[in-house]
């Protein structure tokens, strides 16, 4: 096993919650409605994620250890227009070069489902047949064994485990669709609980909490608004009486989790001089707009993303959050 491989490893999974993102975006494109977190030691000893999705085919199971492979992408052209979130098909391979992997899978029509391990980037043993529910569950365990000093930058758990809550709350509040839930191994409740099907608003009470959700404005960027020709958003904003030292904003675009610090900033500022006494806001911005608008971060650490248009976007959603605040403050 190469020392270059498990570099390149370190570098796809970073910390504990880069795994989760990863393992959570797999379930995702794999249509579950139903995702569970088990974390122990802040992820350090084990990340475990169950889903109800459509499996994995018994006849991918040797090959997902090895890199560039995904069933997600077949030509350059899907590149420019990815809808699943999956397309580098690092991850996986990615973490059983510094982790113990095992998944557990079952495709639909099968009679039974199948277990594989994996370490030092090769399956372990041939995959087992095995009794499964629908969908799969992976396992990673002793996630930077042999790297002993990302295991020491990692020593602290609890900030580990609360980078993960704030991960899984984001993905709960944009999917409602979808069941969501994390905890900490052993533990009877839950720190993340988002049942499907309930309306958004109904998922950000459950996961960021009442007094969040009653402080909050709907917004929306509407089909007749020229602006909609390049780009749709809705969201939700806190009003005057949310109270928080820093700024809460859980931006998706084409219903991925991602980050824009130039449009978190120009938000700031609109409450800065809009409510000057207040705190700093809570916002979930959902953005659609064409793919190929998109700056697709290749790395799959970065989550900043670059829109083609991006001032206009962004001085779009300025203007309507003003607005917004400004009638609801009278
Ligand atoms: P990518 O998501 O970029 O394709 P990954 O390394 O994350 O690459 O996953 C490799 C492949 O394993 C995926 O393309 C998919 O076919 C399969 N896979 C991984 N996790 C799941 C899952 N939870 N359900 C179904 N298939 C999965
Ligand atoms: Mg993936």
């Amino acid at each position: 096993e190469s020392v270059v491989n498990r570099i390149a490893a370190g570098e796809v999974i970073q910390r504990p919650v880069s795994a989760v993102k990863e393992l959570v975006e797999n379930s995702l494109d794999a249509h579950s409605t139903s995702i569970n977190v088990v974390v122990k030691d802040g992820g350090l000893k084990l990340i475990q994620v169950s889903d109800d999705g459509h499996g994995i085919r018994p006849e991918d199971l040797p090959i997902l250890c090895e890199r560039h492979t995904t069933s997600k992408l077949s030509t350059y052209e899907d590149l420019q227009s990815i809808k699943t979130m999956g397309f580098r098909g690092e991850a996986l391979a990615s973490m059983t070069h510094v982790a113990h992997v095992t998944v557990t899978t079952i495709t639909e029509g099968q009679l039974h489902g199948y277990r594989v391990s994996y370490r030092d980037g090769a399956m372990e043993n041939q995959p087992k047949a095995c009794a499964a529910v629908k969908g799969t569950q992976i396992m990673v365990e002793n996630l930077f064994y042999n790297m002993i000093a990302r295991r020491k930058t990692l020593q602290n758990s609890s900030d580990d485990y609360s980078k993960i809550v704030d991960l899984l709350s984001r993905f709960a509040i944009h999917y409602t669709n979808v069941g969501f839930s994390c905890r900490k191994h052993g533990a009877t409740r839950p720190d993340v609980h988002s049942v499907a099907t309930s309306s958004r608003l109904d998922s950000i009470k459950s996961v960021y909490g009442v007094s969040v959700a009653r402080n909050l404005i709907s917004i929306e960027v509407s089909d007749d608004d020229p602006s909609s020709s390049i780009f749709k958003m809705d969201g939700f904003m806190s009003n005057s009486n949310y109270m928080a030292k820093k700024t809460t904003m859980v931006l998706f675009i084409n219903d991925r989790l991602v980050d824009c610090s130039a449009l978190k900033r120009a938000l700031e500022i609109v409450y800065a001089a809009t409510l000057p006494k207040a705190s700093k806001p809570f916002l979930y911005i959902s953005i659609v707009l064409p793919p190929e608008h998109v700056d697709v971060n290749v790395h799959p650490t970065k989550r900043e993303v670059s829109l083609l248009n991006q001032e206009i976007i962004i001085e779009k959603i300025q203007s309507t959050v003003e607005l917004k605040l400004r009638n609801s403050n009278e």
